[in-house]
């Protein structure tokens, strides 16, 4: 099965609150969600579809780089491809887009390998779970991602995905240690029994994290998401070494090499897995393995991503299980999809869909006409 053709879709979907990042909102709400679609075609006819929706404030992509370089750079190299060489896919991309410390604009880069997953999985007529060869779970846990400025706004957040029966919350800080300890304390209180932790997205200098750590180690928090920046690895050696929390890694967790360089530094203990961050599925499913194979906690995550990497991520989730909640906050963020059905759900658990491919219907017709999002380039 050849890669015969490549299509990209750039649409817009509305979103009905702001996650706020420590460099302002991951997108506002007259951005909204913008998503490049790849619809990719084999020579059979198969059809996969893939999808980038980066956050430029998250990491170093945006709606235009990702269309751009997926337009100029990588669609070129890949038509009349064998389907099923998805490492030569990735060899190929690499060799047009260089990676560094990440794996070199990944969001770009996992919009083609989750077309090619999807397609690849249609062909054979399994699902990705089964392509992935393992089955420890048939349904992800969903976190709350809690992001407001101050302890009321936090527990009315909090009582929103209470009410909804979510029972784990991320809450973003980062912003100012002393209303960031108020936060998390108005979240806890407002969710008793229930999995709460903070994640900084790198916010904190090594000093504010320590004293941070220290707080939220004492008030029963289990699990602190990525405190310093992703480059601090003294920091992030130094942290584990003072607190018995799990200090799981995120931003800092983008490339297998420089996770196998954290790892022999004795730096890191968890670690959040997206599928998009890390360049796709190929890489997600070997940091899994990896992550597994050398004892670290891993939590599952995204970027606010819709349909079709909120259930790649899904599936991958349940293939290899994971130690918390999932932050896949995109239905929570989004008022609207692509989908012609929705995605199966029992309270807040996303089940895994058992047929062909990712799993999911797309409306082509509200892609191409309603949700269409014009690029000025
Ligand atoms: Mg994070």
């Amino acid at each position: 099965m050849k890669i015969e053709h490549i299509e990209l879709l750039p649409i817009r979907l509305p979103i009905g609150s702001v996650l706020t990042l420590p460099r302002g909102a991951s997108r506002t709400l007259s951005e909204g969600k913008q998503i490049i679609l790849v619809k990719m075609t084999a020579d059979d006819g198969t059809v996969g579809w893939g999808e980038a929706g980066p956050s430029r404030r998250w990491s170093a992509e945006s709606t235009y780089s990702t269309y751009t370089t997926l337009k100029e750079y990588l669609i070129p190299v890949l038509i009349g491809r064998n389907a099923f060489d998805i490492a030569g896919i990735h060899a190929a991309m690499n060799t047009e887009i260089a990676p560094g410390l990440d794996p070199g604009q990944p969001i770009a880069k996992a919009a083609i390998d989750l077309a090619v997953h999807d397609m690849v999985c249609k062909r054979l007529g399994i699902n990705l779970q089964t392509y992935l060869g393992a089955a420890a779970l048939d349904r992800i846990p969903l976190a709350y991602l809690v992001s407001a400025p101050n302890p009321d706004a936090i527990s009315k957040v909090v009582e929103e995905g209470l009410a909804q029966g979510y029972q784990g919350f991320k809450v973003k800080v980062g912003h100012n240690p002393d209303m960031d300890l108020a936060n998390m304390k108005a979240a806890m209180a407002a969710a008793p029994g229930c999995i709460v932790w903070p994640d900084a997205n790198q916010g904190y200098s090594l000093d504010q994290a320590l004293r941070m750590a220290r707080a939220f180690e004492a008030l029963g928090v289990e699990l602190f998401e990525q405190p310093i920046p992703m480059t601090d690895v003294y920091g992030m050696k130094k942290l584990l070494s003072s607190t018995t929390m799990n200090i799981s890694l995120d931003e800092a967790a983008m490339g297998i090499p420089y996770l196998i360089e954290l790892i022999r530094r004795e730096a890191v203990e968890g670690l959040v897995i997206k599928v998009n961050k890390v360049g796709g599925l190929f890489y997600a499913r070997q940091m899994c393995d990896l992550a597994r194979n050398a004892g670290l906690k891993v939590i599952g995550s995204g970027l606010m991503d819709a349909p079709i990497g909120y259930h790649a991520s899904v599936q991958l989730f349940a293939a290899y299980g994971m130690d918390f909640p999932a932050d896949l906050n995109g239905p929570q963020h989004m008022s609207d999809d692509y989908l012609l059905k929705p995605l199966p759900k029992d309270k807040q658990n996303a089940l895994v869909t058992t047929q062909p491919g990712i799993g999911y219907e797309i409306d082509e017709d509200r892609v191409r006409n309603d949700l269409k999002l014009e690029l000025h380039i």
